[in-house]
Order: structure tokens, then sequence, then C-alpha cells
């Protein structure tokens, strides 16, 4: 009896592409969220920061 969905619980950091705020949430249970700031919808951090140019 095994269970996926545990194996695949993470905590992540998104952030938001447009005001850049962030928020940790466990994924994939919870969806990605709306940012609160300005309504675009957030993104995961980890995948963002390889295309980073600062
Ligand atoms: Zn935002």
């Amino acid at each position: 009896m095994e269970k996926y969905n545990e194996v695949a619980n993470e905590l992540i950091e998104i952030v938001c592409p447009k005001c850049r705020f962030t928020k940790i949430i466990h994924f994939p249970k919870e969806k990605l969220p709306i940012c609160p700031k300005c309504g675009t919808k957030m993104a995961i951090k980890e995948l963002l920061d390889e295309g980073k140019s600062y």
C-alpha cells in the first residue's frame, strides 16, 4: 500500500513575477495562488532562478 501523494509534498518558495512578493507553500498539495498585492498568478521561485538577471 504505497502512497505517492506523501512523497510529492514539499515546501517550496513561490514568487510573483511582477512585484517579487514571495511566499512558502506546500506543493503540489496547494495550488499556486494569486499574488495578494497585484493579482498576478505566482510561480515557483526555483524555476525562475535559472533565468535570473540581477
Ligand atoms: Zn504581485
